[in-house]
C-alpha cells in the first residue's frame, strides 16, 4: 500500500518507510549494546506495536524473546484516559527478567505509565520502553523512554501499526489523515 492508495484520505507523509527502517537498525544496535550479555524479554503492546516489533527484533543481533499484551485505554474515545484494562496478558511469568516494552507511539504517557507500574510489580530484573514516535504531551509526564524513533508534532498520525478505526495499519510509512476522514478534532 503506498500513499497514492490512500487516496483523498491521506494529508501527509510525515515519515517515510526509509526513515524508520534506517532508524530501527541504529535503535536495535543501541538495544544490542545496551542489553549485550543479558537474556531479553520483548514486550509488544497489540497492535499498534506489531510492526514496530516485528522489524525491531529482526534488526537486533541479541536473541530475545517475545511476548504480547492488550491493553484498552482509550475506552470509546481517542484520548486516554488513564484508566487501563488488560485484554490479553502476558503468556510468560517475567520475575527476574529484562524487560523492554515495545510501543508504537507515547502520546500523553498515561497507558506506558500505568504499563511499567503494572509489569514492576511482578518483580522483573528491569523494565525500560522503547517507542518508535513520541508526542509532544509525553513531556509533561514523569516517563523515562530510554529508546524513540522519531518525534512527532501533535497529531493523530496513522501506519506503520497505527490505525484509525482499525484501518491504514499496514501502511509502510507514517502519515497524517486529512481532516475530513476523522472530522478535524485533533483533541479527540
Ligand atoms: P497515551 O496513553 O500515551 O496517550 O496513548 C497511548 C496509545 O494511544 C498509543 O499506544 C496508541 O495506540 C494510541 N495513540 C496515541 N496517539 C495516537 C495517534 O496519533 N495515532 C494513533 N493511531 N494512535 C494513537
Ligand atoms: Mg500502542
Ligand atoms: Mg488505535
Amino acid at each position: 500500500m503506498d500513499a497514492g492508495d490512500m487516496g483523498p484520505a491521506l494529508k501527509e507523509v510525515l515519515i517515510t518507510a526509509e526513515q524508520l527502517s534506517k532508524r530501527t537498525e541504529e535503535l536495535a544496535a543501541q538495544i544490542d549494546a545496551d542489553y549485550a550479555g543479558r537474556e531479553l524479554l520483548l514486550v509488544g503492546v497489540l497492535k499498534g506495536a506489531v510492526m514496530v516489533m516485528a522489524d525491531l527484533a529482526r534488526a537486533m543481533h541479541l536473541p530475545v524473546q517475545m511476548d504480547w499484551m492488550a491493553v484498552s485505554s482509550y475506552g470509546s474515545g481517542t484520548k486516554s484516559s488513564g484508566v487501563v484494562r488488560i485484554l490479553k496478558d502476558l503468556d510468560a511469568d517475567i520475575s527476574g527478567r529484562h524487560v523492554l516494552i515495545v510501543e508504537d507511539i507515547i502520546d500523553s504517557g498515561l497507558t506506558l505509565s500505568w504499563l511499567v507500574g503494572n509489569l514492576k510489580s511482578r518483580d522483573p530484573a528491569s523494565v525500560a520502553i522503547a517507542a518508535m514516535l513520541r508526542k509532544p504531551s509525553s513531556a509533561q509526564m514523569d516517563i523515562e523512554v530510554a529508546y524513540t524513533g522519531f518525534d512527532v508534532p501533535d497529531e493523530f498520525v496513522v501506519g506503520y501499526g497505527l490505525d484509525y478505526a482499525e484501518r491504514y495499519r499496514n501502511l509502510p510509512f507514517i502519515g497524517t489523515l486529512a481532516p475530513e476522514v476523522y472530522g478535524g478534532n485533533t483533541s479527540r
